[in-house]
């Protein structure tokens, strides 16, 4: 079962997809993911990345079509996957229908999550992130037990440093243009599923739960 989910940044994408992975033994596929860890590695794609990432722009189609179709190669992936901050533009749209058809593979879904735009700087703003285990946790509507501790594993909790108010506005604006038309590209492949992001992140779990019920019936 592969599935995309769609969604402006801090509409729950991240977190969807960590559960689906594990409820259903699916991989997540997160480019922004990917990107950080080739830059803490300081590899060649995380050097050219940080920058842009750091301004809230976005790293150059080549670059991230790259990463995935190295990735999605990979024999865990067969199983299926859950892309979650990829494709944001037409051309790596295009891109993955071509990687997916060379490689046999098929799209089940796509998943939007709908929030209200005044709900996602919040949302952004206030979250942190365990450095450890990747657990998240918001500084107001998920606060960990300890100030700065994660609750899972006991790692530091620490903000990305593109989660400021500065940069969520050019993140925002880079997601409506660059990425709210691939909602009609999918829309017009019959593929689009869209569901209130606005919801509890159990209540969007369980919702998404349905749709993959669906696609394994
Ligand atoms: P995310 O973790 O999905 O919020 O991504 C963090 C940042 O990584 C984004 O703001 C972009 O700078 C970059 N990025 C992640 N995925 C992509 C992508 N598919 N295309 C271009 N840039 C990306």
């Amino acid at each position: 079962m592969n599935i995309i989910l769609l969604g402006p940044p801090g509409s729950g994408k991240g977190t969807q997809a960590r559960m689906l992975a594990k409820s259903r033994g699916l991989v997540q596929l997160s480019t922004g993911d990917m990107l950080r860890a080739a830059r803490d590695a300081g590899a060649e794609i995380g050097r050219l990345a940080a920058p842009i990432m750091k301004a809230g722009g976005l790293v150059p189609d080549d670059i991230v079509i790259g990463a995935v179709a190295e990735r999605i190669a990979k024999p865990d992936v067969a199983r299926g996957f859950i892309l979650d901050g990829f494709p944001r533009t037409l051309p790596q749209a295009a891109a993955l229908d071509r990687l997916l058809a060379s490689t046999g593979k098929t799209l089940d879904h796509v998943v939007e999550l709908k929030v209200d735009d005044a709900a996602l700087t919040d949302r952004i703003v206030g979250r942190r992130t365990c450095g450890g285990c990747g657990a998240m946790y918001h500084v107001t509507a998920k606060p960990p037990k300890a100030e700065g501790i994660c609750d899972v594993c006991g790692g530091a909790l620490t903000r990305r440093e593109d989660d400021t108010p500065e940069t969520v506005e050019k993140r925002l604006w880079e997601y409506y243009k660059s990425t709210a038309p691939l909602i009609g590209y999918y829309y017009a492949q019959g593929k689009l599923v869209s569901l209130d992001g606005m919801a509890s992140p159990e209540e969007v779990a369980r919702q998404l739960g349905g749709v993959v019920e669906r696609v394994a019936a």
